[in-house]
């Protein structure tokens, strides 16, 4: 990942609300520090600029590496993955408890690569739903 300068770090963080703009993880409920996410990868031509930027935890971070979407596990189209600086998180996802069901094709891709709800993640969600902390 190529080196995000403090000013630009500090308007995504500041954007997002502190929140991951992919699974809404808080960043004042997380252990590690979340990250800016190039949301087109600078392998693939990404820029490093404020609208090609998403606040991201770690994990949903290092899980979307480098990728830009993958096949939808129902219709096996190529798909990118949701785009936090186009699209809304509302209209891809709907958060059903600690699920994260995802509405669309592009919800379903990165629901699956980022494994927004693997079983550690729903188990952490659900701690914070108790104490107010999420979403
Ligand atoms: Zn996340």
């Amino acid at each position: 990942m190529s080196a995000v300068p403090a000013s630009l770090r500090r308007l995504v963080t500041e954007r997002a609300g502190g929140r991951c703009e992919y699974c809404l993880m808080p960043q004042a409920a997380s252990a590690f520090e979340h990250e800016p996410d190039h949301v087109i990868p600078v392998q693939h031509g990404g820029k490093t600029e404020a609208n090609n930027l998403a606040l991201a935890c770690l994990r949903c971070n290092r899980r979307k590496g480098p990728n830009i979407g993958s096949l939808d596990p129902e219709t096996g189209a190529l798909v990118s993955f949701f785009n936090p600086r186009k699209q809304k998180w509302q209209e891809h996802f709907h958060l059903e408890g600690a699920m994260i069901q995802p509405l669309t094709p592009e919800g379903r891709v990165t629901t699956k690569i980022l494994q927004l709800n693997d079983v550690q993640r729903v188990v952490e969600r659900e701690r914070l739903i108790v104490l107010e902390l999420y979403p």
